[in-house]
């Protein structure tokens, strides 16, 4: 639905270069299959797909510098792939070239309890990641809906449901086994919980979304598994009543794990998707850790709070099935959004705003896709100030994609006036490019693009996205 931007392909015979150098150190897991390529050139987005020349896998840190280090002898793009769940063209190989995908690297290089951290290569994926935990009493809390990878979370700097207690991916990245464009391998930092020893190298490449370097590891903060976790689903008479909730629910500093909102569309679309009966009205999802007095306190303060706006129905999950039943139901949000309208194809909006005008944001929101002729549902980890519009649409329906496209652009404008982000967890991609120009303005771009050429001259990585150079 959205045309790729149209950049000069690689030459064939640099391509082929490259591919006879790498042949005989990869063998089999260098392959220039149809099908490997067109899968690897899409994300989950709406977003025109592009295919790369060839797909490598790489199994080391060692064999990924030698990847970028014939790339960049050829001058031939290299795309970073770790499990293709981006949402804004973020993989699309607008100049062809080779796609990196890190997929077979998933080792778990050390847990260290006594110091809550881990190393990991960079294609394990958080379940995973989690799956391994299990034992240790420890948790990685960062959960995108999909079962996305360490290092594609790691350079599209991921949140999710639980980053209003627990942070995002820059809090969560204690440092990075980097390749360099020009294939050397850096790590970004040591172990240590603070430094402020020089340039932040880690948060330089957290966000960077493979256009300045690959990662290969990634060392992580890990959180005590709560002895307590609570979850409740809750309905409200109106839209203010839920963000109004969610409002004094922070300016309170109650430390609360996971309060999600969801418009009536949204709750049609999971009853309609996941099987359950929830009131098709604007709800909360919550959740509390921590030993049970704790979260039974908060409990009580969030109760009275959502009581004060006349929402009284809290829905307890008690058992962990029926946690995970509910919070599932929420990942598939996005799945849910598409039953509304079959055969459609969704897009979605990110902004974050600060908590004080997220009322404002919301229903003006709200108001604006009433009046549009296009199905929205709305999500949102309003915790943090950040929520989505879905829009659904038939991409066969020209009219149709563009009314959606003006009422994002709106949506945007209205969230950069509040001093609020294009995009508060998806990133940039080739989407969102215009928009972060409007966010940050010819001196931050000019800064951004003199990052990009210091760091990547032939421009080879991941070319087109974020900075046009
Ligand atoms: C249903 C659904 C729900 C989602 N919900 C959320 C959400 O709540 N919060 C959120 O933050 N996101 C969400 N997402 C978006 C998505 O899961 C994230 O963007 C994810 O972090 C991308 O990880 P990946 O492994 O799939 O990376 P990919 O899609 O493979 O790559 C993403 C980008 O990172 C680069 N990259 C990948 N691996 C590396 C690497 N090792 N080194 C350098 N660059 C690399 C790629 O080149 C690309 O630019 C959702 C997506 C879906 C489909």
């Amino acid at each position: 639905m959205t045309a790729a931007p149209q950049l000069a392909r690689t030459a064939p015979a640099a391509v082929e270069a490259v591919l006879d150098r790498l042949r005989p150190l990869l063998g089999d897991r260098l392959t220039t299959s149809a099908a490997v390529c067109e899968q690897h050139g899409r994300d989950e987005s709406y977003h025109d797909p592009m295919p790369p020349d060839a797909v490598a896998f790489a199994e080391s840190t060692e064999e990924v510098a030698a990847i970028v280090r014939a790339c960049a002898d050829h001058t031939v793009p290299v795309i970073p792939f770790g499990t293709g769940t981006s949402l804004e063209g973020h993989v699309a190989a607008l100049r062809g070239g080779i796609c990196l995908d890190l997929s077979h690297m998933t080792a778990i290089l050390e847990v260290r309890p006594e110091d809550m951290d881990c190393t990991v290569q960079a294609g394990v994926t958080r379940k995973q990641l989690n799956e391994h935990l299990r034992d240790t009493g420890l948790f990685f809390p960062i959960d995108p809906g999909a079962d996305a990878s360490l290092g594609g979370m790691a350079a599209t700097r991921a949140s999710g449901t639980n980053a209003v207690r627990y942070g995002t991916m820059r809090e969560a990245v204690l440092a990075l086994t980097v390749v360099t464009a020009d294939g050397r391998v850096l790590k970004t930092g040591r172990r240590a919980r603070k430094s402020a020893a020089g340039y932040d190298l880690t948060r330089l490449f957290v966000g960077s979304e493979g256009t300045l370097g690959v990662i290969t590891e990634v060392t992580l903060r890990l959180h005590g598994i709560p002895e307590c976790v609570l979850s409740a689903v809750c309905p409200f008479p109106g839209l203010k009543a839920a963000v109004d909730t969610v409002i004094e629910t922070i300016q309170t500093g109650v430390p609360i794990a996971r309060i999600e909102f969801l418009d009536a569309n949204q709750m049609r679309g999971i009853n309609a998707y996941s099987g359950t009966d929830y009131a098709i009205a604007p709800t909360l999802f919550l959740e509390f850790h921590g030993t049970e007095a704790f979260a039974r306190e908060q409990v009580g303060m969030v109760e009275a709070i959502a009581a004060e706006h006349g929402a009284t129905g809290f829905q307890w999950a008690e058992t962990l099935e029926d946690r995970n039943r509910l919070w599932q139901a929420r990942h598939n949000a996005y799945y849910a959004g598409l039953a509304l309208k079959p055969g459609a194809k969704g897009f979605s909006s990110d902004v974050c705003v600060p908590i004080s005008r997220l009322a404002d944001c919301l229903a003006d929101t709200a108001e604006d896709c009433a009046a549009s002729s296009v199905v929205t549902a709305i999500v949102g980890h309003v915790g943090d100030g950040n929520f989505h519009v879905l829009f659904i649409v038939d991409p066969d329906a020209p009219e149709e994609v563009a009314a959606a496209r003006a009422l994002n652009d709106r949506i945007v404008a209205r969230a950069l006036a509040m001093e609020g982000t294009c995009t508060g967890e998806h990133g940039v991609g080739y989407g969102k490019m215009a928009f972060l120009e409007a966010e940050h303005g010819p001196e931050g771009m000019a800064v951004m693009r003199a990052l990009k050429v210091a760091l990547d001259p032939d421009d080879i990585m991941n070319p087109g996205k974020i900075v046009r150079v």
